[in-house]
């Protein structure tokens, strides 16, 4: 089978082919750096999302779960080294495609190849217990895969997202209806295919691209769904949560986030700013885990914001195919726009604008492209504080000490990541307990490494992805009770 690359127009992948929708429908996709047609890709309708719950069904009841680990092992082992012979048509197709750049896409595929040899390795790893039973019973576990699971992923990762979901399902014995966001839905499906080719059944792995307000809700309350693991939007993952009680569905919600950046005066300042620079401007602040809100130690502040504008000033917004770009493109013009309100909304709070804020001209005026901003002078109350702007937007606010710099850091909604700049171990180890955050890094902007849990505090989510936490929650456990005593039972003695 040929690699579903450069092509125009792309269909749905179900039970181990490519179909066309059952309606006949499809939506164009954009590259986000010159708003041009990049392909048009089929738009699943219920009845397609029916039949690929069916077939994920049945491939549930085929020989897929009965598999031994070490043989479902080698398929993901498989698809890691498929996915690194292809790196260079992943990456460019996700560049295209998503507007990031083509050093990160190829750092973020790296990651995704070891997301498969980490689950690889891993679910050889994953049993049950015995546990100390009674005299004459003989107690113990199983472990079982959950079920078909939806998959429901956002635009600003595409593939790596898809690969933090599937591949600990297939790990666990899943089948997976991976539902890309309606942007970005190609290398979802070239994933899909990759599976197939490195051995998952028909059925086992199947991408059904389509609008999230109907595919994605309709797979969220489907009765032939086990699990929906969803990242995007907290709305939206409040959404889902309702529509997924009807059937009491187990669920992983990876949700938004305000991560803040918490830099004390004893920091090493010149690593601070260039660690806080990447922590936000990465994927052009399109991340879940950007540390948004940057606090920093009053008696250092004016140098702080001093180094880290000069350094925002000199990074290179552009083509996100030409490896010395720093700032790639955002996803759509209904993106950016969202953005350049907030940092008006900003403003009129009272913040300061010391730089960024304008549209580059020439060339990228085509595309969505925004110069890395920074808004001082903010108060942590204001609402470019406490919402999630999701664009290279960093808000910087000041504290007096560590006291109020945790009581600040938690004060949010969301408690998804959160970094802490010091050179004193104690306090670094006080922050790293003391803040309310699914993932600290201390002295690093990084918190993404497979096997570190991955995942929210608070209204960022639940469950944790990228671990061995992970396969618990593809998984149930089975209790087993068994009466091992020589003489039959007879409870009622009747
Ligand atoms: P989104 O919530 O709009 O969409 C995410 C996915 O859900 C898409 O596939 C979309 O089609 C689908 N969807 C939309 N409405 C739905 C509905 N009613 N029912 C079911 N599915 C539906 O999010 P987005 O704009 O694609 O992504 C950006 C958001 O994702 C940000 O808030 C960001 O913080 C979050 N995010 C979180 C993490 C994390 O791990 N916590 C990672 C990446 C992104």
């Amino acid at each position: 089978m040929a690699t579903a690359i450069a092509q125009k127009s792309y269909d749905l992948f179900i039970n181990g082919e490519f179909v066309k929708p059952a309606a006949g429908e499809y939506i164009e996709t954009f590259n986000p750096a010159t708003n041009e047609v990049l392909a048009s890709v089929a738009a699943s309708s219920i009845h397609d999302a029916d039949l690929a719950v069916d077939a994920a069904r049945q491939a549930l009841q085929g020989k897929w779960a009965s598999l031994t680990p070490a043989r479902r092992a080698r398929v993901l082992v498989k698809i890691a080294s498929l996915i690194s012979e292809r790196i260079d048509q992943l990456a460019q197709m996700e560049v295209q495609n998503s507007g990031k750049t083509i050093g990160a896409a190829k750092a973020e595929i790296g990651q995704v190849i070891e997301d498969f040899e980490f689950y690889a390795g891993a679910v050889t790893k994953l049993m049950g217990n015995t546990i100390p039973s009674p005299s004459g019973f003989f107690n113990y576990t199983l472990r079982e895969p959950v079920g078909v699971c939806a998959q429901i992923v956002p635009w600003n990762y595409p593939l790596l997202m898809a690969a933090w979901k599937v591949a600990p399902a297939l790990a666990a014995g899943c089948t997976v209806i991976l539902k890309p966001a309606t942007p970005t839905p190609i290398t979802a499906l070239m994933l899909g295919q990759i599976c197939h080719e490195a051995g998952c059944p028909p059925g086992v792995v199947n991408v059904l691209p389509g609008p999230g307000a109907i595919i994605g809700a309709h797979l969220a309350s489907h009765s032939g769904v086990d699990k929906i693991a969803f990242t995007g939007e907290t709305a939206t993952g409040r959404t889902i949560m309702e529509l997924a009680a009807g059937t009491i569905k187990r669920l992983t919600l990876e949700l938004g986030g305000k991560s803040p950046n918490v830099i004390f005066d004893d920091a090493d300042i010149e690593a601070a700013v260039s660690g806080a620079l990447h922590a936000i401007f990465y994927n052009a602040g399109q991340s879940c885990d950007a540390r948004s809100r940057i606090l920093v130690h009053e008696k250092i502040a004016a140098d702080f914001v001093a180094r880290f504008v000069a350094k925002a000033k000199a990074l290179k917004v552009g083509d996100p195919m030409d490896p010395s770009t720093h700032v790639g493109a955002i996803i759509s013009k209904r993106q950016l726009e969202k953005i350049e309100g907030y940092i008006g909304i900003g403003q009129q709070e009272g913040a300061h604008l010391a730089c960024g804020g304008s549209r580059p001209d020439g060339e990228l005026a085509k595309g969505n492209f925004l110069s890395p901003t920074v808004l001082d002078e903010v108060k942590n109350s204001m609402r470019v504080a406490q919402e999630e702007i999701f664009g290279p937007v960093a808000v910087v606010s000041t504290f007096k000490d560590e006291k109020e710099a945790i009581a600040m850091a938690n004060d949010s909604i969301y408690g998804l990541a959160a970094s802490v700049w010091t050179k004193d171990g104690a306090r670094a180890q006080r922050l790293a307990s003391a803040l309310k955050a699914g993932g600290v890094g201390i002295n690093t902007p990084y918190s993404i490494f497979p096997g570190v849990p991955f995942g929210g505090y608070k209204q960022s989510g639940y469950g944790r992805e990228l671990s061995m936490q992970t396969l618990d929650l593809y998984t149930e456990t089975k209790g087993v009770v068994m009466y091992t005593g020589a003489k039959p039972l007879n409870p009622f003695g009747v």
